[in-house]
């Protein structure tokens, strides 16, 4: 087991981090991660102007995995994750679907544990742990970590979760796998630009895999093959996820797209994972049987 200290931090994914650690394929890593907003929120009644915005957005790591090379998939299995800390909510002026009608924008802290989160002295929320931000370096420059798309980075999608895989694209030698801005419960969409803020540790095994090419990140969850893909607008980030995964029902059953495309119609399930990040990012899957 190799520990990543939350004191490696980066703020954008970039093949020119130095990595923190490298280990080899099939090794079980603990990744300790910072909120979102850097542990910077301690109280309820704390003004939004106390915060240091360039501390957003912090990623642990990287770390590269030893023969990793581009064009092979990093395969993360996410295995755990436990909260080490406080939630912090957040209604910002101009973030999110309601950002334009926030007149004071408010901060809000809660306990988390596995038991519950209690939201007010009368609402429990269910601790669902999710890793928002997660990607390797991508293919030409650096992206701030508050950023999705292809290398992953802030997909902010509530599948990227304990028992369920993320395969990344690798684009260069080693990958360079970061990660952090965990939520203890978001829904989808994460319509107010915060989901419940958490410190974290989180355990997964990373393995690569050779011979599997794939343009945008694939989660696999027990029944499911999602397409996890960022786009300037939801409808072209529907176009990639929905293009993606075509491409493999196609290949896999061995039907001209049309057909493949009437099957998705059939059965796809399309996601909106986020729609308050830079660009907007939805997943489409399809049973595994047809995908794999
Ligand atoms: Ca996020």
């Amino acid at each position: 087991m190799f520990t990543v200290s939350n004191e490696h931090f980066v703020y954008a994914m970039s093949k020119d981090n130095p990595a923190v650690l490298t280990v080899p394929s099939g090794s079980e890593l603990v990744f300790e991660t910072r909120d979102a907003l850097d542990g910077q929120v301690k109280s309820d009644g704390q003004s939004i102007d106390s915060l240091d915005w360039s501390r957003v957005n912090p990623a642990t790591g990287p770390v590269a995995i030893e023969g990793a090379m581009p064009g092979d998939v990093l395969k993360v299995s996410i295995e755990r994750i436990e909260a080490t800390g406080i939630g912090v909510m957040a209604a910002i002026n101009g973030l999110g679907v309601f950002g334009d009608s926030i007149k004071q924008s408010s901060l809000k802290v809660m306990s988390v544990s596995d038991d519950g989160i209690p939201f007010d002295a009368n609402i429990r929320l269910p601790y669902r742990p999710m890793v928002g931000v997660i990607g390797v370096a991508p293919s030409d420059e650096a992206i701030p970590c508050g950023t999705p798309g292809s290398h992953g980075g802030n997909m902010d999608c509530k599948e990227i979760s304990p028992g369920n895989i993320l395969y990344l694209p690798v684009f260069h030698a080693g990958g360079l796998l970061a990660m952090g801005d965990v939520h203890a419960c978001m829904g989808d969409g994460e319509i107010m630009g915060t989901g419940v803020e958490v410190p974290a540790n989180v355990w997964v095994t990373v393995d690569i895999v050779k011979d599997f090419n794939i343009p945008d990140p694939l989660l696999e969850t027990a029944d499911m093959i999602y397409s996890v893909a960022s786009d300037d607008t939801l409808e072209n980030a529907t176009k990639k996820a929905v293009s993606n995964i075509r491409e493999m029902v196609a290949s896999k059953l061995d039907l001209d797209l049309d057909t493949a495309g009437m099957l998705l119609s059939a059965i796809g399930e399309l996601k909106v994972c986020q729609v308050v990040d830079p660009l907007m990012t939805v997943r489409f899957g399809m049973p595994k049987e047809y995908v794999l």
